[in-house]
């Protein structure tokens, strides 16, 4: 491994203009003198980070247990969405949209983005006042949202829904996309760019040498390393706990279930008031449906504990064709349970930590980490090879969850 030299490398623009110049202008950036990093999960955030190191001249190797996508960036939605954002998150989630309205095009792989809109139904006459806030808060904000008053207004733009919806939210520039093609576009992206992303390879621990990283040890051996960026998921605390660096976060199971292909007849992502139903259609023709969590204690995840119940299985059905009768028909093709890492505020951590140089972390994103994904590479990036990012990532330090619990039922924000 490269260690410890600076270098040049060609970069496909200047790290922080939106939208950048991809694949258009090239020209000169002096590498910084940063070198082997380490990052620990293939998810979107580990793969996004890996590629945005890479194409920095960076000497980076990213290490997945089982396989890219194998775990939430795999099992999620993949809903793209700035509405109903909280506000800590709204930034992140804005110059993300950005970099999705491009990210076929930069990473050379169609991912499958839609803009097709975000819809989020009120049901009964008492949701209206909700989801009218939703609009004023998205307005205030600076996000383009409207609300859709009455079933017609709906159907406008969405005729497949149910013809006795009160209303809606409308987010004309939020959509989806395929979350396996996004994950592994990232990764090749980054091994182009000279990435070493190694599937199989558990880190077992990160060595310091008291303050600093070290390396991690794995399990094909010790890897040295100067830097290491946790992008774990829910496994996150296994790795940081050993440190004495801990977050508080629980993980809960969400019911998925996906449909055969039908002919073409929504292109927004659905959510309800209560977040306990969301749902789009995939570019492919299936429907992709998700329901309500509950808590899941096992301390590894197998094919078996991580499927949802019958009555998580029960009620999503019950949603999805309620709102979108046309799928009383349809065959379900494959079901499967999510794990979500959920913080007592529902908000990610994501800094350098202040305790061990050298080591950045981005955990907890709660179940709406995957718009952010793009966003988040970019912030791990810049941690790692600057110790600063430009993007406001101050409400996600973990010093603000000390001593804090997860309460019993927290809101999700997404
Ligand atoms: C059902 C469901 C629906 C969702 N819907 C949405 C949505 O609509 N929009 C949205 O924005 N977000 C959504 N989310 C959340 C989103 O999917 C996640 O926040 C995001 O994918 C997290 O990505 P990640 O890369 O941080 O973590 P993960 O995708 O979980 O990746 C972590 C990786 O680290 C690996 N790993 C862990 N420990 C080790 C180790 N010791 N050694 C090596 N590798 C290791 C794991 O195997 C895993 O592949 C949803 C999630 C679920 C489950």
């Amino acid at each position: 491994m490269l260690t410890g030299q600076t270098r040049f490398a060609v970069d496909p623009g200047p790290p922080y203009d939106t939208p950048r110049p991809y694949g258009a202008v090239f020209w000169l950036r002096k590498a910084p003198s940063v070198s082997s990093t380490v990052i620990i999960g293939g998810g979107i955030s580990g793969t996004a980070a890996a590629w945005e190191l890479a194409r920095h001249g960076v000497n980076v190797t990213l290490l997945e247990r089982g396989e890219l996508a194998g775990m939430a960036s795999g099992w999620t939605l993949a809903g793209v969405r700035q509405s109903g954002r909280h506000p800590a998150e709204l930034p992140l989630a804005q110059a993300a949209v950005k970099r999705w309205e491009h990210l076929s095009e930069e990473l050379g792989a169609d991912v499958e983005y839609r803009q097709g809109g975000n819809l989020r139904l009120a049901l009964e006459p008492d949701d209206e006042a909700t989801i009218r806030q939703v609009v004023a808060d998205g307005n205030a904000a600076g996000i383009p949202m409207t609300y859709l008053a009455g079933a017609a207004e709906v159907h406008e733009i969405a005729p497949a829904l149910n013809p006795n919806l009160v209303g809606a939210s409308y987010c004309a520039t939020d959509g989806h996309a395929n979350p396996q093609r996004t994950v592994e576009a990232f990764a090749a992206a980054a091994r182009r760019s000279g990435a070493d992303i190694r599937t199989g390879v558990e880190v077992l621990g990160i060595v310091t040498d008291g303050r600093r990283v070290t390396g991690v040890t794995t399990s094909t051996g010790t890897l040295p390393c100067e830097r290491v960026i946790v992008a774990a998921g829910v496994y996150a605390p296994r790795l940081l706990d050993p440190l004495g660096i801990h977050i508080p976060f629980t993980v809960v199971v969400v019911p998925a279930i996906q449909t055969e292909a039908v002919a073409p007849m929504l292109g927004q992502v659905l959510g309800i008031p209560t977040g306990g139903f969301a749902g789009r259609q995939q570019a492919d023709g299936r429907f992709r449906l998700t329901g309500s969590s509950i808590p899941w204690s096992a301390t590894d995840h197998t094919a078996e504990n991580v499927m949802p119940t019958l009555s998580q299985l029960t009620a999503t059905l019950a949603w999805s064709t309620r709102l979108i009768p046309a799928l009383e028909k349809v065959r379900a093709t494959a079901i499967w349970g999510g794990l979500i890492d959920k913080t007592p505020d529902a908000l990610p951590v994501i800094e350098a930590t202040p305790e061990v140089d050298g080591l950045v972390v981005a955990t907890g994103f709660s179940g709406h980490g995957f718009c952010l994904g793009p966003i988040t590479g970019e912030i791990l990036a810049d941690l790692a090879m600057e110790g600063s990012t430009r993007h406001p990532i101050a409400p996600f330090a973990r010093a603000r969850l000390d001593g804090a619990s997860v309460p019993e039922d927290v809101t999700l924000h997404g």
